[in-house]
């Protein structure tokens, strides 16, 4: 007879879990209050089906209320025009907070997502105190030109915040994907009203308070949890709102567009879908690096990541070597519980995103051969777990190769030459992201240039660095996250000329 081992949840994790205090309700203008109307939706721990609590669920007059105060505490001028340093010092000390509270962040943002507890912990958390950090070290040190135009004037270009920011972020990296947006925008002296996904609320809320401790004013920092239409449309819509970085789906994306247009023709930054590939050459110097590489790119966080590379590209030579160096890789991400530090990936978000990555596995069952994985496991937890599924043999127009699943679900699509590649990994609505390998470096350049995407790494697998920047072309969206380069999107640059009279004689 064989026995089963009991999930192995951590002790320690499993302790901070029961402890942890959940915040439900909004944070506005220096407060936690309930939702206007007292409407509430339930948030659900997808690796157990579990309700966790009871989340206001936000809609157009807490909008309305927060954008109130956002513009009065940006009028105020206590953070939009006081000296940078003390913007520094204050968001490098929510780092700090960040970082002293990352036990009770990390369960919480593992028990919301269904991510890995050793991903939130070491990963997720840690890096979005580094980004309020960064940011916060960076804003002192932009410094405003004066132009050379002769002795008859003075020209200067100087930066100014552009007011009220709206934040409206994604489910997979919530608290990340919150500092991406929040971080930069707040250092350059703006307000913000952040919009955290309904799926993945809580620690949103968390950082409101500790926004709060470590002393940014009442106002500077709301945060609104909803539904997109209800409380995500009216950040769009709204005519106070002078600004919105939003990550999230393409189709959703366009809709920010189309709010901008119909109401104040705010200035919209978009990071939506992706479909990245990942290129393979027979040169490439550690073809077993590489596969480790190819499973990490598509089943980290089990797939749910806009900069996945969903689509493998493998030299005919080495297609059936590579694959099975694949298929031994693919064996390390085993679903599990997310508390358990041995689990290969976590539960997917929720049971509507397994629904839609399961009906996609399907639809690759008859487009192309599936190799392993190709459903839903661990269905007895009550939770939402997807084994790593490969297929191979992918025609590059299959609807599995070209529609972004965001699970893990990856399509091995064969190349013989390097223009062959570059056409086919260029023949997508997305370009987000791609990645090479190998160990020409003539090649290395060729195709870096050749790529239409936003970033490309070269013997390396998305790589993200919160020093360099991160984002899309084409229906990839626009703007980027991360780097010096963030701080353009919530900064206007101001022209003043003075023309300088002659002294008088
Ligand atoms: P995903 O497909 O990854 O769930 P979405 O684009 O649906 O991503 O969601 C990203 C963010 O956009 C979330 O905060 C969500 O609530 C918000 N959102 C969804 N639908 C709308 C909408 N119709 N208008 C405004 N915001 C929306």
């Amino acid at each position: 007879m064989t026995t089963h081992p009991s999930p192995r949840h951590h002790p320690f994790w499993t302790d901070v879990a029961r402890l942890v205090q959940i915040e439900t309700r909004a944070f506005i203008d220096g407060d936690y209050v309930p939702a206007a109307d007292g409407r509430t939706f339930a948030c659900i721990n997808p690796a157990t089906g579990a309700v966790l609590g009871a989340v206001a669920a936000c809609s157009i007059q807490d909008v309305d209320r927060a954008a109130a105060a956002a513009r009065r505490s940006f009028e105020s001028g206590r953070w939009s025009r006081c000296d940078p340093a003390v913007r520094r010092r204050t968001l490098i000390r929510l780092a700090d907070l960040i970082e002293e509270h990352r036990d009770t962040l990390a369960i919480l943002e593992t028990l919301d997502t269904g991510k890995l507890i050793r991903d939130s912990a070491t990963l997720d958390i840690p890096g979005s105190a580094d980004v309020f950090r960064f940011f916060g070290e960076a804003c002192d040190k932009l410094l405003d030109e004066a132009v050379p135009v002769g002795t008859g004037a003075l020209a200067t270009i100087t930066r100014e915040p552009v007011g009220v920011v709206g934040a409206v972020v994604p489910w997979n990296f919530p608290l990340k994907m919150a500092a991406w947006k929040c971080a930069p925008a707040l250092a350059a002296g703006n307000s913000v009203i952040l919009k955290p996904a309904e799926q993945s609320p809580l620690t949103a809320l968390y950082l409101a308070g500790l926004a709060a401790e470590a002393g940014i004013p009442r106002g500077v920092f709301n945060v609104l949890p909803g539904f997109g239409p209800d409380a995500g449309a009216p950040i769009g819509l709204h005519p106070d709102i002078d600004c919105v970085g939003f990550t999230g789906s393409t189709e959703v994306g366009k809709l920010f567009l189309g709010y901008a247009g119909r109401s104040n023709m705010k200035r919209v930054w978009l990071e939506c879908g992706g479909k990245s590939a990942f290129i393979v050459f027979p040169d490439a110097r550690d073809l077993k690096a590489a596969a480790q590489a190819a499973a990490a790119g598509i089943f980290f966080n089990q797939g749910e990541i806009c900069s996945a590379t969903s689509r493998l590209f493998v030299h005919e030579d080495i297609r059936a070597d590579f694959t099975a160096l694949l298929l031994e890789a693919a064996r390390a991400y085993m679903p599990g519980d997310p508390l358990d530090l041995a689990s290969g990936m976590g539960a997917m978000v929720s049971a509507e995103q397994t629904q839609r990555v399961l009906s996609y596995i399907e639809t690759g069952k008859s487009e192309a051969n599936l190799l392993c994985g190709g459903g839903r496991v661990l269905a007895e937890s009550g939770g939402s777990f997807i084994a790593p599924t490969i297929f191979a043999d992918v025609d590059p127009r299959a609807v599995i190769a070209t529609e972004e699943i965001f699970g893990p679900v990856l399509s091995i699509i064969p190349f013989r030459n390097e223009a062959e590649v570059v056409s086919l990994a260029n023949a997508s609505i997305y370009g987000l992201g791609a990645s090479v390998w190998t160990s020409c470096l003539d090649r290395a350049v060729r195709l870096s240039r050749a790529l239409h995407v936003g970033s490309v790494s070269v013997n390396a697998v998305d790589h993200v660095d919160l020093r360099t920047p991160f984002g899309g072309v084409k229906q990839s969206g626009n703007g980027r996250d991360l780097s010096l380069h963030a701080f353009e999107k919530y900064l206007d640059l101001k022209t003043t000329w003075i023309s300088i009279g002659e002294a008088a004689a």
